[in-house]
């Protein structure tokens, strides 16, 4: 599993299940939608070019590349996209 963070996103890839994947779609739409911050490392999706401050100022938080694997690549990516204040938000309309 490599995980890494941008500004406010976590993004886990599950890079045990690349190997497989004929598409490597992730590192294209990285590349199509954003500033292609990953980079293919012997096969794997990799940020590793990168030290994790240049991560936060060079991503995008686009979540091209994990539309893009779960369209065309082996469902590898999961994204975290914390929304501040939403636990609260939706425990207070459900106590209506
Ligand atoms: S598209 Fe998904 S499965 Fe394919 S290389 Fe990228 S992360 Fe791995």
């Amino acid at each position: 599993m490599m995980e890494f963070e941008e500004r406010t996103i976590k993004i886990a890839i599950d890079t045990s299940k690349c190997p497989e994947c004929e598409s490597k779609a992730c590192v294209e739409a990285c590349k199509l939608y954003s500033r292609g911050i990953l980079q293919l490392k012997d096969g794997i999706p990799s940020v590793s070019h990168l030290s994790p401050d240049e991560i936060k100022r060079q991503g995008t938080e686009c979540l091209a590349c994990e539309f893009q694997c779960w369209q065309n690549g082996q469902y590898a990516i999961r994204i975290e996209v914390p929304v501040k204040g939403l636990v609260d938000y939706t425990a207070k309309w459900r106590g209506r």
